[in-house]
Order: C-alpha cells, then structure tokens, then sequence
C-alpha cells in the first residue's frame, strides 16, 4: 500500500480543531470517554470554522465538539508527543478523517449531530439556562440585528439593541454560575461559548462610554472568525 494512502497520525488535523460529536459517539460520552468539562456546544446559528473545509459555517442545529486547548481549537485530546490521546475511543469523524481523502467524513458533516439534550433529561433545570439563551439572546436575532446595523441609519436604536442582548447573554451566564458554582466548567458544554467571545473576532465589540456601554464595529473589520482564542 502506497504511503500516502494511509493515515501517518501527524496531527495536523487534530490541530485544525477538535471533531464534532455525531449520534454514533453518544456511548462513548455516555461512557465517560469524553467528560461535560471536555465538550463544547455550538448553538443554531453560530458561525464556526468547518475544520475541515476552512470555510465559514452556520447551522440549523445545535451541536457538541470537542473542545480546543491552549487558547486554540487544537483537540483537547492531541498530544503532541504521543498523539490522540482516546484513540481507541475517537469519535465518530476522526474515524473516517483522512485528510487525503475527506470523502467519508464530508459524508457525515451537518448530519445526526449530538446535542446538549441528547445528553441531559429534558426536564432537568440546568437546560432552562440555554432555553434562556436561544429565547432572549439567540443568534439568529443577533445577526439580524447586526446585518440591519450595516444597511441602517438607525444605528444607536440598533446598537443599543445589541448591546442589551449581549449583556443579557453575560446576566444569563452569571446566574448559571451562581447556581451552579460546583461544576462551573460544564459552561461551554451546556451554553456554548459568550456572544462577546464569537463576535470580537469579527470586529463587534462593547464599548464602555461616559453614556453606558454601546456596541460598535472596528472599521477595519470584515467578517472574519478567528482560529485562535475560540474559548
Ligand atoms: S479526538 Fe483524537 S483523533 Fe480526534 S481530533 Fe482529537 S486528538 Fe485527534
């Protein structure tokens, strides 16, 4: 078999970013192969990096991933001396990744992901926090929003809008830590990552002003999601 037919375990795709969690990796969850403090969900209409594509996406759903480390979207799992360090009980995609042949994992991107509630009764209140965050902050308002703030004139009316909804999105969050303080590092797997934290790679910001907090766009900003500092 030739040598660039198979899969060298390099790494350069674990550190592209961990994989997302699909049906057929709930056992493994289940299990405790991968821990609520190890996954990140990404919520309905939050722009993300496909890993392995490099483009820009949006989906209709939530989903879990694996979350990066050292302030990157590298694997959590990726060693580098030693490789993947679940091997034996890597999801789903890492599976069929190979990055010669992305066929098979492209098969399966955007379909039967695992959820949050795929994971946690839905009568359990620590949902009602995300229920929270999808009625009063959702993305899809959020970008409704910011697409009105560049074709508008009413830019105040707008960006107090969103000012509001980010520091709702931050009140939100804070009363989730105030009830649950002991497992505080379930954060990102029950509500994903803040608003200002998706946002200020592409440029929007809170600003603290003598007149209280107001939402702007650095002018020299394109849409623009950054592979650093995702967390
Ligand atoms: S789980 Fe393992 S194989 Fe999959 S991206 Fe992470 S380190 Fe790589």
């Amino acid at each position: 078999m030739a040598a660039d037919s198979q899969c060298t375990r390099c790494g350069t795709c674990c550190r592209n970013g961990g994989p997302a969690l699909h049906q057929l990796d709930r056992e493994t969850v289940v299990n405790g192969f991968i821990g609520p403090h190890q996954m990140i969900t990404i919520r309905k209409g939050e722009p993300v990096i496909n890993p392995i594509t490099g483009a820009l996406a949006y989906y209709e759903t939530d989903f879990i991933k694996i979350r990066g480390r050292d302030a990157s979207w590298t694997c959590l799992f990726w060693q580098d001396d030693e490789g993947c360090g679940i091997y034996s009980n890597r999801p789903q995609e890492c599976s069929l990744l190979f990055c010669r042949n992305p066929g098979p994992v492209t098969e399966i991107m955007g379909r039967n992901f695992l959820t949050v509630r795929d994971l946690i009764p839905p009568d359990e209140k620590i949902l009602t926090y995300l229920e929270r965050l999808e009625h009063e902050c959702g993305y899809p308002e959020v970008f409704n929003l910011i697409q009105k703030l560049n074709t508008s004139d009413d830019h105040n009316n707008i960006s107090a809008q969103l000012t509001h909804l980010l520091q709702k999105d931050i009140s939100i969050r804070s009363d989730f830590y105030d009830t649950y303080s002991t497992i505080s590092n379930w954060e990102l797997f029950i509500l994903g990552r803040p608003l200002f934290k998706v946002l200020a790679p592409m440029g929007y910001r809170i600003h603290q002003g003598e007149n209280g907090p107001s939402f702007s766009k650095d002018s020299d900003s394109d849409l623009n999601i950054s592979h650093s500092d995702p967390e």
